[in-house]
């Protein structure tokens, strides 16, 4: 804004200016000449205000008159305020990097483009990552894991994956990746070891366990077995506890071994030796075993399958899981049901599954079938002669075949579980005829 004794000056210049042109006898002419000077003032003011802006950051402000001031001293006090919030920023951004840095975790910044933007300390020792040394470089390019590389592209299918560490192969490492900001993403690789040991222990536990009490129960359960076929010669006080005996040494010995199973699946992440399965012949195959089951449950199949269709895998395992979900099917269906069975290909893979239109199970149950002895309801379940196995296994089975289990059931209407399997499982996938629309 224009002050008063800018004002001031401009009439007085005019002013001036009017007299000598009223004194020579030419208004315009004066006035012509006045402005001129007057604007070539202001121009050299402007000059020396930007001179300063643009070159002289830290020097003090010019004299000069007027609006030029002000805005000098505007200048100067936004450029205080700034200087001020920068030294603000620096000393909050050390703080976060000192934080970070003493962070425990590996933790490193990285771009869209997967490369290493910042690394703090334990990045370098449990990854190998330098900062500032390999700033610029893919972070897989530094980490030439298989693993990596396929997290790294495509971390949204998993949440965390497993490794051992570059720099030394007995720390094991947790590795996350969430992505911030701008398309940047944050690198994190925690130590589990101590988990990982502890898992370990619990596993070999379990195993041994299960190990040795596999021999006794079968003892046990041989010598009853044995007893009951001479019932008659047992005291009648006896005979019913003989048959409670021999049902429950039965599940004792179903939960050690399906304990076993699990045990030995857990041993290894992936099967050494993948075959081609006849998905086709294994469901054969357990419908002809279920017939035993024919004549308490009088469930009857409707099959779906495509015969053509095979996937990598151990056929062990798989019949194991294909099994232990159409049993489950049978045991909670009730009489006389009708059991789907499913085998077929989409675009998304390869797919077993079983539905049936038994008791089904409420919502909040679903996401914890999977646990370990989990039973929707104990009693009802356990005489159905359950272990609470089953659906572990089904998903250690699947974890290894690169698959995962999906759940639906309704209460009272039925259920359908889905083992799903990638494309990648499928044993020269058919590649889909083109249909010629132009023809
Ligand atoms: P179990 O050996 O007891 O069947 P699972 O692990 O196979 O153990 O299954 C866990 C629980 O899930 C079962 O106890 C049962 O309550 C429930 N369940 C499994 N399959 C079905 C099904 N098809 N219909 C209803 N409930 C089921």
């Amino acid at each position: 804004m224009l002050q008063a004794s800018d004002f001031r000056r401009l009439i007085i210049v005019v002013f001036s200016a009017t007299l000598f042109g009223w004194a020579i006898d030419d208004i315009t002419l004066a006035l012509l000449i006045a402005l001129s000077l007057y604007s070539l003032w202001l121009h050299r003011n402007i000059s020396q205000l930007l001179n300063w802006i643009r070159y002289r950051k830290n020097q003090e402000a010019p004299d000069l008159p007027g609006v030029f001031e002000d805005l000098c001293r505007e200048m100067d006090y936004s450029r205080e305020r700034h200087r001020k919030r920068k030294k603000k920023l620096g000393s909050y951004l050390k703080q976060f990097q000192l934080a970070t840095r003493a962070l425990p975790d590996g933790t490193v910044v990285l771009d869209e483009r997967g490369t290493v933007t910042w690394a703090n300390k334990a990045a370098q020792t449990y990854l190998g990552i330098r900062w500032p040394d390999d700033a610029g470089q893919r972070i897989t390019n530094l980490i030439r894991l298989p693993e990596i590389a396929e997290f790294v592209d495509e971390n949204k299918r998993l949440s965390s994956i497993d490794i051992a560490s570059p720099t030394n192969p007995d720390i094991h490492l947790n590795v996350r990746i969430t992505p911030y900001g701008n398309a940047q993403r944050l690198f994190v690789a925690r130590d589990v070891t101590q988990l990982h040991r502890a898992n370990r222990i619990r596993r070999d536990f379990v195993a041994n366990v299960s190990h040795e009490l596999r021999t006794p129960i079968t003892v046990l359960r041989g010598y009853l077995e044995n007893m009951s076929s001479q019932r008659e010669q047992c005291p009648p006080a006896w005979q019913k506890a003989l048959g409670q005996m021999l049902e429950h040494v039965a599940r004792m010995q179903s939960i050690v071994e399906d304990l076993l199973v699990l045990s030995k699946l857990e041993q290894g992440d992936e099967i050494e030796h993948l075959e081609v399965v006849s998905v086709a012949s294994l469901i054969a195959d357990i419908q002809r075993e279920s017939q035993l089951l024919k004549t308490r449950y009088e469930h009857m199949f409707a099959l779906e399958v495509d015969t053509s269709l095979e996937i990598f895998g151990s056929p062990k395992e798989l019949h194991s899981c294909f099994s232990n979900l159409v049993y489950n099917a049978i045991h909670y269906s009730g009489k006389s049901k009708i059991i789907e069975i499913r085998w077929y290909q989409d675009e998304s893979g390869a797919h077993f599954a079983v539905k049936d239109n038994g008791v089904g199970i409420a919502q909040q149950h679903l996401a914890r079938l999977t646990e370990r002895f989990y039973r929707v309801d104990t009693a009802r379940d356990r005489s159905q002669g359950g272990t609470g196995l089953g659906l572990a296994i089904v998903k250690h089975v699947l974890t290894r075949h690169g698959g995962s289990l999906h759940i639906e059931s309704e209460l009272g209407k039925g259920s359908t579980f889905r083992c799903d399997f990638p494309l990648k499982s499928i044993v020269a996938p058919e590649v889909p005829e083109e249909i010629d629309r132009s023809a």
